[in-house]
């Protein structure tokens, strides 16, 4: 068990009251910003958390050891914005296409998007690309069309931040910041995000245990991020037939077993446009509080992943609207 206190407190007044309780304290850790966490090896009798979690010096108490205890504080509900969370009582619908591409595209999906049900524009302003020769985003200025096409519809940004000297860029245009499975261990970039103090959506590396994807989101919380939302966007498989392996046991255990947000983006599991709106569906089934989609009204045309970027039609076919809004 890890007790973690609130700052400044008093840590042997905290070792003797825990030990009044009959729980013996294995060692005293400090966390990089200067947070305690009282390592409990022992204990004498069973004690409930609420008992701990009553104690005045203490923050937060982890009953599983398993050293993340900010995670398991958090809870299943994160706030995107006023008004806007994720929190499995809704499913919540993120969509745009793979790359903000012009100023006009982005406006024209936004609209397509907010009409078929989606409450976050995604686009990504920096891409990770596995050549540089790819198509690499158009940076600042998509960014900023990015939020522009949002606002005009009413719709709240998500985007994915690369470098940490990018932090303040897309802090200034995103209500929620996305660290990219190539990323997830990067952990300069999970401090400077957390940093940052916004929600974040944290996708799933392609070949990261559970345990370590929910220990890059504690990163993120201990280093102050506001939330951390979970997105399972397929793992490495055997099977080159699609392009990940999408992991909805893992999608499962996180809603329903551990309790925290977790949301599934079909598309690079699945890399072709026919599978995405199943799999989007399999993914509601086994838990996902929402889902990340890449739509484009020109795949044809997208300047990246185009094969498996749906049309915005597609999306009626999820029920998120009963009819287009225009
Ligand atoms: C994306 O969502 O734009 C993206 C690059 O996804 P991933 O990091 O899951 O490959
Ligand atoms: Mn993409």
């Amino acid at each position: 068990m890890i007790v973690t206190l609130k700052p400044g407190s008093d840590v042997a007044a905290a070792k003797s009251r825990l030990a009044g309780l009959g729980l013996w304290i294995d060692s005293v850790e400090r966390s990089a910003l200067g947070e305690v966490h009282l390592v409990v090896g022992r204990a004498s009798t069973r004690v409930e958390s609420a008992t701990i979690e009553g104690l005045p010096e203490v923050l937060a108490v982890s009953q599983s050891g398993n050293n993340r205890p900010r995670m398991e504080a958090q809870g299943p509900r994160v706030e995107v914005r006023a008004g806007l969370a994720i929190d499995g009582a809704e499913p919540v619908l993120m969509a745009g296409p793979c790359s903000v591409e012009s100023e006009s595209q982005i406006h024209r999906i936004a609209r397509k998007v907010r009409a078929s049900g989606a409450r976050l524009l995604r686009g990504g302003a920096f891409k990770p690309r596995t050549s540089p020769y790819d198509f690499q985003g158009y940076g600042k200025d998509a960014a900023t069309w990015l939020r522009s096409a949002a606002d005009a519809e009413g719709l709240a940004v998500v985007t994915e931040v690369m470098s940490e000297a990018d932090v303040p860029l897309i802090s200034n245009v995103a209500d929620m910041l996305q660290v990219g499975s190539r990323n997830m261990q990067n952990f300069a970039l999970l401090k400077a995000v957390g940093r940052a103090g916004r929600p974040v959506l944290l996708k799933r590396s392609m070949s990261a245990t559970v345990d370590e994807w929910l220990h890059a989101g504690e990163y993120l919380l201990v280093h102050g991020a506001s939330g951390v939302v979970f997105c399972e966007r397929g793992i490495r498989g055997f099977d080159p037939s699609t392009r990940n392996l999408l992991d909805l046991g893992a999608v499962a255990l996180i809603a329903k077993v551990f309790g925290m947000p977790v949301v599934v983006d079909p598309s690079h599991a699945a890399g072709r446009r026919d599978l995405v709106i199943p799999l989007a569906k399999a993914a509601l089934a086994a838990g996902a509080a929402g889902l990340l989609i890449e739509v484009h009204d020109e795949p044809e045309n997208a300047k990246s992943d185009g094969a498996q970027s749906v049309m915005p039609q597609a999306l009626l076919g999820l029920g998120f609207v009963n009819e287009v809004q225009s």
